[in-house]
């Protein structure tokens, strides 16, 4: 199954986006309700390309965007997903911040049946390091509080809580760690995964900028 964008705009601006600004400039129609019924009805029909990412690897979904949980139509199209792949494994891809309201997480453990999965990152263990590479202010103390809810209110819920790993966020990897075990101490209601962080999108453009600052080399993407 493939990736799929579920929803082109984000309330995060992060530092290792591998989104285009493009993206988020187009035209959001295609990522409505409709637009992304058409889409799955094509793809199970065997009417691609439909999808870019992924679309020949069987067995999963990954909803990703931007931030799936500010698509307007997030509960609908959620339900439609889960109800149009009843046995597939989804993992929602985000940055966690909307699940701080209360309200909000509920609906969303309700509607997330398993096999259900969301995977959050997190850029540092303090508002300063974590905000500074999600570059919005206050984001740090939602996605905690958001992770918060989901482990109170999801007990059924898979947890995935993703370090991706740059210049930025590398010097607190282990007070990360630590602020994650502190935090929260059963480590049996989720798992951390690293990841390098991915050179394409906004990620390279701001690794260019950073590097045409400083005088060091240029870097490529892999494959061009
Ligand atoms: S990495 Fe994710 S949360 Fe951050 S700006 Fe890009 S889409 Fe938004």
């Amino acid at each position: 199954m493939p990736d799929i964008a579920f929803w082109n705009k984000c309330n995060n601006k992060c530092v290792m986006c591998t989104n285009m600004a493009s993206f988020s400039r187009q035209d959001s129609a295609q990522y409505r309700l409709k637009g992304q019924i058409g889409k799955l009805e094509r793809y199970l029909r065997g009417q691609g390309p439909v999808y870019l990412k992924n679309a020949d690897l069987a067995g999963f979904i990954s909803l990703t965007g931007g931030e799936p949980t500010i698509h307007p139509d997030f509960f609908p199209l959620l339900a439609y997903f889960r109800r149009r792949l009843p046995r597939v494994p989804i993992t929602l891809l985000s940055n966690g911040r909307r699940f701080a309201d209360i309200k909000f997480a509920e609906k969303f453990c309700a509607a997330a049946r398993p096999p259900f999965s969301v995977a959050i990152a997190l850029h540092g263990p303090t508002a300063g390091a974590h905000d500074g590479v999600a570059g919005v202010r206050g984001s740090f103390s939602q996605t905690v509080a958001g992770l918060r809810n989901l482990f109170v209110l999801g007990p059924g819920l898979g947890v995935e809580i993703r370090l991706v790993l740059h210049k930025k966020s590398l010097p607190y990897f282990r007070r990360t760690l630590e602020f994650l075990l502190k935090t929260f101490p059963d480590t049996g209601r989720y798992r951390v995964t690293a990841i390098h962080y991915e050179i394409e999108g906004m990620s390279l453009e701001n690794h260019r900028s950073y590097y045409k600052l400083f005088g060091a080399a240029e870097l490529k993407p892999v494959g061009r």
